[in-house]
Parts: structure tokens; C-alpha cells; sequence
């Protein structure tokens, strides 16, 4: 390149910076409550998400198992700010690399942007732990385009079985592994289960529920819900049995193939689907940016959530290890992100004004878990106060309810599981993914569950 048109590239590059006075990667928990607290204030913010929408990550699973639909666990980040639309700008493009050290973002169509103060807060990543086959034929779910490729997958591999209800046949079965019995892969196969105790039995038949579809529930550590108490866990591996989850700890997955998995005692676990639950790491986008990364990748922030050595940029949620005031390593949970978003707003405002940053303070309000309906266990705020059942039921979909962003999304999820738990239909979910059906056409007739019930 001649010196002339270099300087005009650098020129251009230049202009393209564009410069605001806070800038946020990811609209997550964290994301859009930090730009919900500064627009507010009036301060000027761009946020920046692959995505034009706020994906309720909790309730993934629901999607994934035609609980409810798409739209229930999406909301444009237009509707979200749009109280705030004079002060916050929000763009949808994807994050290619972060320069921690000046501040800038450069999105994948080559624009820059800087900000007085940085945020990233770009979530997590599914972690399959180098485990061979696990990447190419597992299931993470963690977006929801993972959770409509789930949900095409098991009804795929359901209308399949039903085609061919060879019982004798493990490959002809609607056989489903789930790998990690925390919260997530817990809910994930208690749902299964239960759709294929209900829904399964009342669209297809009884015989064909219990004779050929099973789900396993595997882990290496020797006790579902590792974050809960022992009554808790006992409660969920009990229940779990009850709705026909097989369930399999204490032995790690060492591989993952198209037709199952294999674990490290060598039991082998016929499973045409594999659902990954099994762990998080951090963003890709850290490392790169300049950070030293810490436990799982993520950025040790300083109690007041800026990162030691960068002034002016704040690392929130799933993408940072937070220390409470005890000391204690803050969970990758919605609330600490929700929360971490709102006070770094708090923060952000003291530094663009000269005051003084304060440490944050978490309000732990506990931890919860569905296994089915009317069936859940729920420990609440620090002293841990444990529900069980009915009750904790209740307090699920409370918190859910209120979590949930939008009127919309909160009357579509009540209304969806009040259906559910009174009829066990599923009219109202359509899964459209051509790639999955083309490919599922060709070895057996695919057609959604409830497509011709006409209920
Ligand atoms: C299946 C599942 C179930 C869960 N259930 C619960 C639960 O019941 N209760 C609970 O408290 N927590 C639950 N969690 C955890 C909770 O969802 C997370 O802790 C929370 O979402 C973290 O918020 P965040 O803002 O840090 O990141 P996220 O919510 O992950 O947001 C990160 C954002 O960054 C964006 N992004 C990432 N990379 C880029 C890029 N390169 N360019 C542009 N944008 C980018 C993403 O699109 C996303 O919008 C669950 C998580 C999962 C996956």
C-alpha cells in the first residue's frame, strides 16, 4: 500500500470510530439493566448484541420441549429501552474484538467504537470440556436458536420412533441423554420425561410412551443439584425416578456419539440425542481484549466491578468472577448478572460525575429448581429457608413471572403453563426448521407434535 493510501485507510479508520460515553458488549441480565440505569440517568450509551433481542435464558428448556413458545423468551431490545431510546442506541451487530486497554469494540462489518467507560458483559459459552463427539453431536442450549434445534431434533427422532415403534430396536427408540444434573439438565429431563409420561402418551399412545422413548440423566459428581441441600437433592433424584428419568452419577462422560455415550466406568448409554448441560466458560471475546482471565475464563473484578489495571471498564455477569463481601465467589446466576448490571450503572454514573464508586452489594435471594409439575425445590434467600413440592412450585413460577421482561412474554408464559398443567397440549408451539426436517425426511416422517391433534 502507497503512503497516500495509507493515511486515507488510517483516516477512514478514524472516522469510523464512533464515540460514546458508555459502551456495552452483550444484552443480557447484566447488559440491559446497566443500560436501563444509565439511559434513565440521561447518560449516552450504546449497546451492542449479536442479537436485536433479550433472551430469557432460564427458560430455554420450556422452548426446547414445546412448553412455550419463541416468542415467550424474546423481546426486541427496542421494546425493552424504549423509554430510554433518547439517550441509549442499540445495536444489533456482532462483537468481533474488545481492546480492554483503549476502550474500543470493533463489530464483525469493521466499525469501531469507543466509550469513556467500557462494559463487557458478553455472558458465557458452553464448556465441553474437550470431551470427544461432544461438540459435534451433542446439544448445548444455551440461545435460542440452540433451543429450536433441540426442540426439532426430539421431534424429529419422536414422529421417527412412532414410525417405526420397533421397541426391540435401541436405535429406533426416542432415546435422550442429558449430560450434568445441575439446575438446567435437571429441568431439561424432568421436562422430557414428563412430555413423554403426558403429552407423548396422550398424542401417540401409552404403550408407545413407555415401551420406546427414555430419558437418562447423567453426571460425573455423585449427586444431582450439587448447589442444594441433601434433602433437596434427594427430593429431585426421587422425583425424577418417579417420571421415569434414569438416572446415572458419579461416572464422567469420555465420549459422545451420533448413537450415544459412553462413560468413563465404560457403560455405554444408547441416545440418539445428547443434551449438553454439563458446564459454562467464559466469553472468547476475554482473553483477546487483554484481560488476564481467571477461575473459568472469566475476569477477577474488584469488588466494585471494575478490572484491576483497566480504568474506566467494568466486567459484569457470567463474564466475571464477583466476590461478595464475605468473600465469597458470586454463582453465574440471572440475579448476580441482573444486579451486577444495575450497580456498575451506579458506579458509572459516580465516575462520568466525579463521585466515589462503592462496592457491590448482592442480595442473595437463593436458588431453584423445577423437576415437573407442582413438583420443585426451591432454598431461599441466605439462610437457605427449603421448599419442596407444591410450594416451591408456586415460588418458581413467581420468580419466572416476574423475571420475565415484558407484559407480553409474562401473560404468555402463565398462560402457556396453566394449558399445560390442566390439559397437557402443546397447540400453540410450531417449530420451523427446514435444515433439521429436510434432513429428518429423509429417514422418517416428521411432523410437529399437536400438528394434527386440532386441539
Ligand atoms: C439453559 C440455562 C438456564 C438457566 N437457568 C437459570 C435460572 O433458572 N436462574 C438463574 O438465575 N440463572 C439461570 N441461568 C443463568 C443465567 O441465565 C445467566 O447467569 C445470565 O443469563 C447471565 O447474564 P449475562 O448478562 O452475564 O449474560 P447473557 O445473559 O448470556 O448475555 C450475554 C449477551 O451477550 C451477547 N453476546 C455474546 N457474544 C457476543 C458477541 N461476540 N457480539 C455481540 N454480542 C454478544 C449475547 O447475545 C447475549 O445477549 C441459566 C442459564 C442457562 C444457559
Amino acid at each position: 500500500m502507497g503512503k497516500s493510501s495509507e493515511e486515507d485507510q488510517k483516516s477512514a479508520d478514524v472516522r469510523r470510530v464512533k464515540e460514546h460515553d458508555v459502551v456495552i458488549v452483550g444484552a443480557g441480565f447484566a447488559g440491559v439493566a446497566a443500560a436501563k440505569s444509565l439511559g434513565k440517568a440521561g447518560v449516552d450509551v450504546l449497546l451492542l448484541d449479536q442479537n436485536s433481542y433479550h433472551q430469557f435464558q432460564p427458560l430455554l428448556y420450556q422452548v426446547a420441549t414445546s412448553q412455550i413458545a419463541v416468542s415467550t423468551v424474546a423481546r426486541p431490545l427496542r421494546s425493552i429501552l424504549r423509554r430510554e431510546r433518547e439517550h441509549v442506541s442499540i445495536r444489533a451487530a456482532r462483537v468481533e474484538s474488545i481492546d480492554a486497554s483503549k476502550k474500543t469494540v470493533t463489530t464483525s462489518d469493521g466499525i469501531h467504537y469507543r466509550g469513556r467507560i467500557l462494559v463487557v458483559a458478553s455472558g458465557a459459552e458452553p464448556n465441553f470440556f474437550n470431551t470427544p463427539g461432544a461438540e459435534e453431536h451433542a446439544y448445548p442450549l444455551y440461545s435460542i436458536d440452540d433451543a429450536t434445534r433441540l426442540s426439532s431434533a426430539l421431534l424429529g427422532a419422536l414422529e421417527r420412533a412412532s414410525a417405526t415403534r420397533d421397541a426391540s430396536n435401541e436405535q429406533a427408540k426416542l432415546a435422550v441423554a442429558v449430560v450434568g444434573a445441575g439446575p438446567n439438565g435437571v429441568e431439561t429431563a424432568g421436562a422430557i420425561a414428563e412430555n413423554i409420561r403426558d403429552v407423548v402418551a396422550k398424542y401417540h399412545s401409552e404403550q408407545f410412551a413407555a415401551d420406546s422413548c427414555e430419558v437418562h440423566l447423567v453426571d460425573m459428581v455423585d449427586t444431582v443439584l450439587p448447589p442444594f441441600s441433601k434433602a433437596s437433592q434427594k427430593y429431585t433424584r426421587t422425583q425424577l425416578e418417579k417420571l421415569g428419568v434414569k438416572v446415572h452419577l458419579g461416572s464422567a462422560v469420555s465420549s459422545v456419539s451420533k448413537t450415544g455415550i459412553k462413560l468413563a466406568d465404560d457403560t455405554r448409554i444408547p441416545a440418539g440425542i445428547v443434551i449438553w448441560a454439563g458446564g459454562l466458560k467464559a466469553s472468547h471475546l476475554l482473553g483477546p481484549a487483554g484481560f488476564t482471565t481467571g477461575r473459568g475464563g472469566r475476569v477477577d473484578v474488584n469488588p466494585d466491578l471494575t478490572v484491576p489495571g483497566f480504568p474506566g471498564v467494568y466486567v459484569l455477569g457470567d463474564t466475571a468472577n464477583i466476590v461478595d463481601a464475605k468473600g465469597r465467589a458470586l454463582p453465574q446466576l440471572g440475579s448476580v448478572a441482573k444486579q451486577s448490571g444495575n450497580w456498575a450503572a451506579k458506579n458509572i454514573q459516580a465516575e462520568l460525575s466525579g463521585g466515589t464508586r462503592t462496592d457491590f452489594g448482592f442480595v442473595d435471594m437463593g436458588y431453584m429448581a423445577m423437576i415437573g409439575r407442582g413438583k420443585s425445590v426451591a432454598e431461599l434467600s441466605t439462610r437457605r429457608y427449603q421448599l419442596q413440592g407444591p410450594l416451591a412450585f408456586l415460588a418458581w413460577l413467581g420468580v419466572h413471572v416476574m423475571l420475565l421482561s415484558g407484559w407480553q412474554q409474562k401473560i404468555g408464559a402463565v398462560v402457556s403453563w396453566f394449558r399445560d398443567y390442566f390439559t397437557s397440549s402443546r397447540p400453540q408451539v410450531v417449530v420451523h426448521r427446514p435444515d433439521v426436517y429436510e434432513q429428518a425426511r429423509h429417514q422418517g416422517p416428521t411432523t410437529a407434535i399437536g400438528e394434527s391433534s386440532g386441539d
